[in-house]
């Protein structure tokens, strides 16, 4: 399988060097403005090859990108402390007025993956200004805080992970929603396996475990300035999911009809990532807090892309 990554700094650079670990790839292609840097990231992550899976490693121009499979967008501003996903937009926004026909131009086929932040607002402007089926264009959306939200859970219950199931929707970001109601472990809502287990999910418990997911990348940012292992990993998660066809239940950010009254916005919801990129949207069941909380973060977003003149 061959994959395009456009920005081939921390993230871009990870999600390559995962997809080489996890043997995914066999073909990968750096693109970036600094040439200097694709070509370094590049050099380095091949020789990490002989270590794992036989993959080619290269950087290139957007038209090395012919043929790709999935082209991951990475390219941007990073986060800088203190800053919200939202305040990266204007920011990013050019970028990818850039980059966009220049993908399109080379990789006509591709799935296109958006990694940059912020990423439901991004991924809005890309499927615009691509105009690709739906589907075929979506973003990591709420893939880590979905990730934190079943890891923090499992370990409150002293259950693996894969056995917990649960999902934090709506913006990547400060408004996201962690659907508590929607959360199950052996098909049990988690409220009813902890009273069984003993360990009940009393409201401090639930608050710890929300305050934890919703600031996870704040305070991994304080601490080095950025974040990418977490995000490199999910972003190589999503391109296997695509290469072989899974149909994995992913919660990733997608250009969406109408949820909660609220028309054409791109967020995240459970959905089906599988050959051709996001291949069906499953419809939560909330609780009517949840409904008020996704409708603010729908509403938020939307007000936001409609900020982005294209
Ligand atoms: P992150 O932490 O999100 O990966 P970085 O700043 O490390 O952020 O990486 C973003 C990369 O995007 C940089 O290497 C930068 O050169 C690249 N980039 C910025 N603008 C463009 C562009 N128009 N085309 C291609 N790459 C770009």
């Amino acid at each position: 399988m061959k994959v395009g990554i456009v920005g081939a700094g921390a993230v871009g650079s990870t999600a390559a060097y995962a997809l080489v670990l996890q043997g995914t790839a066999s073909d990968i292609v750096l693109v970036d403005l600094n040439a200097k840097l694709a070509e370094a990231q590049a050099q380095d992550i091949q020789h990490a090859t002989p270590f794992a899976w036989a993959s080619r490693v290269r950087a290139g121009g957007y038209a090395d990108l012919a043929g790709s499979q999935v082209v991951v967008l990475a390219a941007g501003a990073a986060q800088r402390p203190g800053d919200t996903r939202l305040d990266l937009l204007d920011r990013n926004a050019a970028v990818f007025r850039q980059i966009v026909p220049a993908v399109l131009d080379n990789a006509p086929d591709a799935v296109l993956l958006v990694a940059s932040n912020p990423v439901d607002v991004v991924t809005d402007i890309v499927a615009r200004l691509s105009r690709l089926p739906p589907g075929r264009v979506f973003g990591s959306g709420t893939i880590l805080d979905s990730a934190r939200f079943r890891a923090l859970l499992a370990e409150h219950l002293g259950i693996a992970p894969t056995s917990v199931h649960a999902y934090v929707l709506g913006e990547h970001g400060d408004s996201e929603v962690l659907w508590w109601s929607g959360a199950t472990a052996g098909g049990i809502p988690v409220a009813e396996v902890a009273d069984q287990l003993g360990r009940p999910l009393d409201e401090a418990a639930r608050s710890t475990i929300d305050e934890s997911v919703r600031r996870a990348a704040y305070r991994i940012i304080d601490g080095k300035g950025a974040t990418w292992f977490g995000i490199g990993a999910g972003l190589s998660r999503i391109v296997r999911a695509i290469n072989k066809d899974e149909r994995l239940l992913l919660s990733v950010s997608a250009q969406t009809p109408d949820i909660e009254g609220i028309h054409d916005v791109t967020l995240s919801l459970p959905r089906i990532v599988g050959a051709g990129g996001v291949l069906e949207t499953l419809k939560p069941d909330f609780s009517d807090e949840e409904h008020a909380a996704l409708r603010r973060s729908a509403l938020l977003l939307r007000e936001a892309a409609d900020s982005i003149k294209l």
